[in-house]
C-alpha cells in the first residue's frame, strides 16, 4: 500500500511539473506568434434570417504554428485570459479585423457589420474605450459597423462598472452584443441594465430544438424577452434545415452555424460575400 501510495504521489508531481512547464513554454510560444504574425483572423457569416442575406461576419482568431498547424482559440485563448496577453492578442484581433473590414468597404461587398469578441479580461482594463477608439481611428473602420461580443459571464463579473464602459462604447456608435446567452447566470432582470444591441443564443441550446421541447420553449422565452428589451436576437451554432425553420418560425432575426458556413479565412470570406452580393 506504501508503495501503491508513494507512486502515486510521484506521479501526480511530475505531472503538475509537465503541466506548469507546459503552461510556460506555451505562454512563451504564443507571445512569439503573436509577435511574429502567428495569428490569423477567420471569419463566420452571420444571416438574417427572413432574406438569407449575409448582414455580418464575426471575427474568430486561430494561431498558425509551423510545427503543429492551425491551432483554434479553445487551445490558447484560457491561457492568454490567465497571463494577460489576451490584452495584446484581442487588440491584435481587433485591429485585424477593422483592417479587412475596410478592404472590403474598398471593393463593395462589405458586411453591414464586423464582430469582434472581447474578453472580461480586456473589459475590466482601464483604457479599453481608448484602446478601441484608437483602432477605428487608425484603420478608418466606422464605429457603426463595429460589434464587440462579450460573454454573459463578462458582463456579469462587474455589473457597475460594465454598464459605465459599454455606454461609453456605444457613445462612440459600437454596437454591443450578449454572447453565449443563457450559459451564465441568467437573471432576465440584469439585461435591462447593459444598453445592448444583439443577444446571441449560446448554442446547446440550438443543437435541442429540434430534439427537446424544452429547448425550444427556452429559445422561445429568449426570443421573447430580447425583443421585448428592443434587441435582435441570433442563433449560434445552427447546423441543420430543421434548426432554422423552427427559429424561423419562432421569429429569431439572425443566424451563424455551419448550416450556412464555417468560420473562413479572408480569402474564402470575400469570395463567399462577393458571392452573395450575386
Ligand atoms: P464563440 O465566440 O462562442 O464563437 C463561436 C464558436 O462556435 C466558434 O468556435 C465557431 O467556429 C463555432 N461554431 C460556429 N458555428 C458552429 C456550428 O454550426 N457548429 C459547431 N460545432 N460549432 C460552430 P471557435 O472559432 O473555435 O472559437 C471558440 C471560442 O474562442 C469563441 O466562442 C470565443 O469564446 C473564443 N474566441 C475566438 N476568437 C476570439 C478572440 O479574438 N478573442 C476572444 N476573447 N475570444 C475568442
Ligand atoms: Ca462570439
Ligand atoms: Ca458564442
Ligand atoms: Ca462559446
Amino acid at each position: 500500500a506504501k508503495e501503491g501510495g508513494r507512486s502515486r504521489f510521484d506521479f501526480y508531481t511530475e505531472d503538475l511539473t509537465h503541466s506548469a512547464r507546459h503552461r510556460v513554454e506555451t505562454e512563451r510560444r504564443l507571445r512569439d506568434a503573436l509577435a511574429e504574425g502567428q495569428l490569423v483572423a477567420h471569419y463566420q457569416p452571420q444571416v438574417e434570417i427572413a432574406t438569407g442575406r449575409v448582414i455580418g461576419v464575426e471575427a474568430l482568431v486561430r494561431w498558425r504554428d509551423p510545427e503543429h498547424g492551425l491551432i483554434p482559440p479553445g487551445e490558447f485563448i484560457p491561457l492568454a485570459e490567465e497571463t494577460g496577453l489576451i490584452g495584446a492578442l484581442g487588440e491584435w484581433v481587433l485591429h485585424e479585423a477593422c483592417r479587412q473590414g475596410v478592404l472590403w468597404m474598398e471593393i463593395g461587398i462589405a458586411p453591414l457589420v464586423v464582430a469582434v469578441n472581447l474578453s472580461g479580461y480586456q473589459l475590466r482594463q482601464g483604457d479599453i474605450v481608448e484602446s478601441v477608439a484608437r483602432v477605428l481611428r487608425q484603420t478608418g473602420f466606422p464605429a457603426e459597423r463595429l460589434e464587440l461580443e462579450l460573454t454573459e459571464s463578462a458582463l456579469m463579473e462587474r455589473e457597475g462598472d460594465t454598464a459605465g464602459v459599454l455606454d461609453r462604447l456605444r457613445a462612440h456608435g459600437i454596437r454591443m452584443a450578449v454572447d453565449d446567452f443563457g450559459t451564465g447566470y441568467s437573471s432576465f432582470a440584469y439585461l435591462r441594465r447593459f444598453r445592448l444591441d444583439v443577444l446571441k443564443i449560446d448554442k446547446r441550446f440550438i443543437d435541442e430544438i429540434d430534439q427537446q421541447q424544452d429547448a425550444r420553449t427556452i429559445v422561445d422565452a429568449i426570443i421573447a424577452m430580447g425583443h421585448a428589451l428592443g434587441l435582435q436576437v441570433l442563433a449560434e451554432g445552427v447546423e441543420t434545415q430543421s434548426q432554422l425553420d423552427i427559429l424561423r418560425d419562432q421569429g429569431c432575426d439572425l443566424f451563424q452555424g455551419y448550416l450556412k458556413s464555417r468560420p473562413l479565412d479572408a480569402d474564402a470570406v470575400t469570395a463567399l460575400l462577393r458571392n452573395d452580393a450575386g
